[in-house]
């Protein structure tokens, strides 16, 4: 998921942002109110994690408004006071959930994953190709009905060769889509990655889906 961490507290952003990350999420921080506000505006996050005490504007007054604004991304407010009342205020503004600091991470990042899992049963995609099944928001991949154990590299080339379906694709292509990299010529990372994903995705199955255009690249395909 794409996320927003509205966070003034350097160390703790950071630690959120990485902690995050290695969840596998894109993260972004704003460490005042207007930032996380311009930003949380922008509509492209699927969770704002939303810290109350802010320099500039404070997190009630950022999340009011989210909501005005009529986005329902799921918000977690995170703050230092614990109240009654602003755990009724946060969440009487259009909060989705609620978390007082300190916090342990394990329980920031199943409250994040819940909120996660809330938007994913109306953003959820799937994508096929054949019996290759992608979904989008979980990244899995199945093929037949049975799921393929894929690393994150793996899934974003499959996912690249589902979404240019009968394209043929470049090395050079799918180096600077999928490694953001103009590889120099001679290394074979990209015949390396296909081949581990043929392995993974073709070989127990008939119907190649991957297929070689001499010469030229790579083609999904249906044979
Ligand atoms: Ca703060």
């Amino acid at each position: 998921m794409k996320i927003l961490v509205v966070e003034d507290e350097k160390k703790v952003a950071r630690f959120l942002k990485l902690g995050l990350e290695a969840e596998d999420h894109q993260v972004d921080n704003a460490y005042d109110g207007e930032a996380g506000e311009r930003m949380a505006l922008s509509g492209q996050y699927d969770v704002i994690v939303l810290d109350i005490m802010l320099p500039k504007k404070n997190g009630i007054e950022v999340l009011r408004s989210i909501r005005s604004s009529g986005s329902a991304t799921p918000v977690l407010i995170l703050t230092a006071k614990g109240s009654l009342e602003d755990k009724v205020e946060g969440l009487d503004k259009g909060a989705d959930d609620y978390l007082v600091k300190p916090f342990a991470f394990a329980e920031f990042i199943a409250r994040v994953r819940s909120l996660g899992r809330r938007i994913g049963a109306e953003k959820s995609t799937t994508l096929k190709v054949a019996d290759l099944e992608l979904d989008t928001l979980t990244r899995k991949a199945k093929r037949g009905g049975k799921e393929i154990e894929l690393t994150n590299r793996e899934y974003a080339l499959l996912e690249y060769f589902v979404r240019n379906v009968n394209r043929v694709l470049t090395r050079t292509v799918i180096s600077e889509h999928i490694w953001e990299y103009n590889f120099d010529t001679g290394t074979n990372i990209v015949e390396v990655y296909v081949n581990k994903l043929r392995n993974k995705i073709d070989s127990d199955s008939e119907k190649k889906l991957i297929h070689t255009v001499r010469g030229a690249g790579y083609m999904m395909k249906i044979d």
